[in-house]
């Protein structure tokens, strides 16, 4: 579904990402993991065209070269960014109904359809859908960001570091959804550092070190490794 090949991206002198490929099957959970400054945020950004890059993109074997991130949305591809950046401002309803505007062509019944489906997911959303979402909690802030990226009815989910910042009951809480998700059917590239909790939903993964992918496997292979076990699972 989505064929990453030999992608390098320069932050002027510096060179953030060398070279990397891989590619993600449909209905394939995969997850990223590194340490900080690895170039995993990076590299989404460069999938998603919100940096420039070198190398190819394709997404069902349509090459994104010339692909501006906006209509990357439209072909199914959704990103839910580091850091949430949620529209602070508006309700919580309000910011799902925006995670639809590249539809179009979607009526009102379609729409009222999936905000259920969000709902469904998300219970905590449906009790605060008139909440500003600037005062929800960094789980619920997670959620709705999560939502909203749903609401575009993505072929691929890509998910920046979802369990940053929460609570351990929060990020389990966040972690079964994405299982749930998986379980439905979705394609998912998750990038977490959180490498344990990656690796034990992902079907497979790719260690990032400095721009570069050292290691690759499925979730179980990497979980087991001593090396990885060594350097990203505290032992
Ligand atoms: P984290 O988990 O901390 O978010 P990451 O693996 O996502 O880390 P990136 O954010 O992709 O890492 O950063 C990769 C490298 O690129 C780092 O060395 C970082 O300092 C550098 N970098 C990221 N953004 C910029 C920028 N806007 N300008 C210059 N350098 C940048």
């Amino acid at each position: 579904m989505l064929k990453v090949d030999d992608v390098h991206v320069f932050y002027g002198s510096i060179h953030a990402v060398k070279g990397i490929s891989f590619e993600v099957f449909q209905g394939e959970t995969v997850t990223l993991i590194g340490a900080n400054g690895a170039g995993k945020s990076t590299t989404l950004n460069a999938i998603s065209g919100l940096l420039p890059r070198t190398g190819g993109v394709s997404f069902f074997g349509r090459k994104l070269a010339k692909v501006p991130p906006y209509k990357v949305v439209e072909l199914g591809l959704a990103q839910v960014p580091e850091g949430r950046r949620i529209f602070l401002h508006m309700s919580v309803q309000e910011n799902l109904e925006m995670g639809a505007y590249t539809r179009h062509a979607a009526g009102a019944q379609s729409l009222a359809a999936d905000l259920e489906t969000v709902f469904a997911l998300f219970p905590r959303l449906k009790e605060r859908r008139r909440q500003i979402a600037g005062t929800l909690s960094g789980g619920e802030q997670q959620m709705l960001a999560m939502g909203r990226a749903l609401m575009s009815r993505p072929k691929l989910l890509m998910l920046d570091e979802p369990s940053m910042g929460l609570a351990p009951l929060l990020v389990e809480a966040i972690f079964d959804i994405i299982g749930n998700l998986h379980a439905n059917g979705a394609t998912i590239l998750l990038v977490e550092q959180n490498a344990r909790m990656a690796l034990s939903i992902a079907d497979r993964g790719y260690v990032l070190e400095t721009g570069r992918i050292v290691a690759t496997g499925t979730g179980r292979e990497l979980l087991d490794s001593p090396a990885i076990k060594k350097a990203y699972l505290g032992g």
